[in-house]
């Protein structure tokens, strides 16, 4: 079967607009799927001679800080449990929060690939220094890409087939 990329991240970050992109530009088939998981949306992408579905886990509403944070937990978990990559996306406007840190956490214990991609770097002359400070989630290199510029993310594809 084809390889199953996550997205996951804080609501706002930029993730069902990074989906967008790939999906306006390369997509065959965008479809909710009911049945699994609320607004979880797939789209099959191709990227140089490589297949996978993408997933957007998306359908978290911005609320308390508690609540958030529970629903990233289950999202992250569902990531962990279905996919073979997991694109997990912060905003450096935002800056690291500790949400972000709590589900590193979770997705280094998980030992599964992780592609942490810094989202609204839309000046990287502008912004490059405050991608810096997102290597202390201690998850690898962070990939920075405006999901609305389509800045990076040629960069970042390569870095997530890599794992394939
Ligand atoms: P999600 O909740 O993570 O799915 O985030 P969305 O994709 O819905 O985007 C949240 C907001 O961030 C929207 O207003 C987007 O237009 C904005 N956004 C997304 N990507 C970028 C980006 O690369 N740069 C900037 N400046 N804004 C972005
Ligand atoms: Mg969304």
């Amino acid at each position: 079967r084809k390889p199953i990329v996550a997205v996951v991240g804080r609501p706002n970050v930029g993730k069902s607009t990074l989906f967008n992109a790939l999906a306006g530009e390369m997509i065959s088939i965008v479809k909710d799927t009911p049945g699994i998981t609320r607004d979880r949306i797939y789209a099959d992408i191709s990227w140089l001679d490589k297949n996978f579905t993408l997933i957007d886990t998306g359908g978290i509403e911005p609320d308390s800080g508690d609540i958030i944070l529970s629903q990233m937990r289950e999202q992250a978990q569902i990531a962990i449990d279905t996919a073979d990559v997991i694109l997990f996306m912060v905003d450096v406007k935002q800056g690291l929060v500790d949400a972000d840190s709590k589900v590193a956490d979770m997705l280094r214990r998980s030992h599964k690939p992780v592609v942490l991609v810094v989202n609204k770097v839309d000046s990287f002359q502008k912004y490059m220094a405050d991608v810096y400070e997102f290597y202390n989630l201690g998850i690898g290199d962070p990939w920075p890409i405006s999901a609305a510029n389509r800045m990076g993310i040629g960069d970042m594809l390569d870095e997530v087939v890599r794992h394939f």
